[in-house]
């Protein structure tokens, strides 16, 4: 029986959904943090519930053969990348696997048709949206940086290695006008103090730069200074004031002040252009998002003529891709926010064939499909984690387009999901998971399907 408090050796044979090892003990499966397929390692179980158990990583044996040094020094102890020391070309074949499994043992496939992992040239200084929490440490310390994994205590950095570089001089500025003023950084306990987080969002193509500071309060002394300073950055288009006083977890307000510059920046995938405000939801890797909505045109296969749906489209993303090539497209979305952002994007890029609707995707395309009797060529989706509502796939089937796109970031729902179909009277005919997350352990997928 493993206990509490045991020192094991144990050979570490595959991941879990959040990154860590699995390995066993005489048939005892634990997780261990912070280890990878192939490691040989000492641990501490430091809990033991009946069929498995989580336990310590004390220290290594015998390094897999696919352990690498975390370029980032704080990569074990920041809850970001649970990864790293995974070498790049082995956390592409672990999502690969991790999708053709769930194929097999959710959806029931066999001989899946998977195109090759579409990887990152460059699986660092990706993302372009960063939130740096602001505190203090036990001795009073103000800690700027990101949060370990599962508490909120902030392990302090300057440096993000999957983040845009400019956060960089960023957070090097704000940290000598938060001392220089002494802006006292917020306190969760007792719920008082000023600055909560740092915001910042970066256009890839546009090198437009966005800094947001949210607030517990409506301002922030010393605003020449923090303008002066933050100004000399290149690409500053943006620095505006996000207002949390509530007592929450969530690290966005609902007001937004602007302080300097325009409210917004912009950014483009492909040919057409974004407008990102603080508060919108925008693909956080611009260049592997080219790349998913790229195959995501290729598999709709739209030759000018057809009628296609996006749904969950937040801001518009994918519907306005496809519109480039479609007849007309129907967005669909149940953030009105974010259906507002998409009408605006539309404008800009003079996009005339694309509608948006506000709704939830299962009851706004049964309503359109029996009330107005909308039909679909090729219908997208892009649901969130949970996959779709087993109503909506019901009226996909109903509507019989020739083609669907399944997006996802959930291979497990997305799974659940094809087999749906497939019962249904479509063939699942190409997979191709692409990285947009390196260094964790989450994988989009996506798929095409085509009607028997
Ligand atoms: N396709 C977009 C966004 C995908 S994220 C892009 O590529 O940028 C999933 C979106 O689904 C989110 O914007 C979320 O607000 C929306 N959503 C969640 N539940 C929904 C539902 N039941 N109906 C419609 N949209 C929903």
């Amino acid at each position: 029986m493993v206990k509490k408090n045991d020192q094991l050796v144990v050979t570490i044979e595959d991941i879990g959904t959040n990154g860590e090892g699995i390995g066993k003990h005489e048939g005892y499966t634990l997780f261990i943090k912070d280890t990878t397929i192939g490691d040989k390692v000492l641990v501490k179980v430091m809990k033991a519930g009946k069929s498995y158990g989580y336990a310590r990583l004390v220290s290594i044996i015998e390094p897999s053969p696919y352990r690498v040094k975390p370029r980032c020094p704080i990569a074990d102890k920041c809850g970001g990348c649970q990864i790293m020391h995974m070498d790049y070309s082995k956390q592409l074949e672990y999502k690969e696997d991790k999708v053709r499994n769930c194929l097999e043992r959710i959806g029931g496939f066999k001989n899946i048709p998977m195109e090759p992992i579409y990887g990152m040239d460059e699986p660092y200084y990706f993302r372009n949206k960063s939130q740096f929490p602001v505190g203090r440490d036990k001795d009073g310390k103000i800690q700027i940086g990101f949060y370990a994994a599962r508490t909120h205590s902030i392990i302090d950095t300057n440096h993000c290695y999957i983040s845009a570089e400019v956060n960089i001089p960023i957070i090097k500025f704000l940290r000598t006008f938060i001392d220089k003023y002494n802006i006292p950084p917020y306190d969760e306990k007792n719920h008082t103090g000023l600055l909560r987080n740092i915001l910042t969002r970066v256009g890839y193509s546009s090198g437009e730069v966005m800094v947001c500071l949210v607030l517990n309060g409506k301002d922030i002394p010393h605003k020449k200074a923090l303008v002066d300073g933050l100004r000399k950055i290149p690409g500053m288009k943006c620095i505006c004031l996000n207002v949390n006083t509530s007592k929450t977890n969530a690290i966005l307000g609902d007001e937004i002040i602007k302080v300097w510059g325009e409210p917004y920046i912009t950014d483009s995938i492909g040919p057409i252009k974004y407008r990102i405000s603080p508060l919108s939801f925008f693909q956080v890797n611009p260049i592997q998002t080219e790349k998913l909505y790229s195959i995501a045109l290729d598999y709709a296969k739209l030759n000018g003529d057809e009628v296609v749906w996006d749904l969950y489209c937040g801001i518009g993303t994918i519907s306005l891709f496809l519109a480039q090539r479609a007849k007309q497209v129907f967005g669909v979305e149940i953030i009105p926010q974010a259906i507002e952002d998409a009408r605006t994007n539309a404008k800009i890029n003079n996009i005339n064939n694309a509608k948006f609707y506000v709704g939830a995707a299962e009851e706004v395309l049964p309503r359109k499909y029996k009330e107005d009797n909308i039909k679909a060529d090729v219908i997208v989706v892009d649901p969130p984690r949970k996959g779709c509502d087993e109503s909506l796939l019901q009226t996909i089937l109903e509507m019989e387009p020739d083609r669907i796109v399944y997006v996802s970031c959930d291979p497990a729902t997305l799974s659940r999901d094809l087999k749906y179909l497939c019962a249904g009277g479509y063939e699942l005919k190409k997979v191709r998971a692409v990285d947009q997350f390196g260094h964790s352990a989450h994988v989009e997928t996506i798929c095409l399907m085509s009607r028997k």
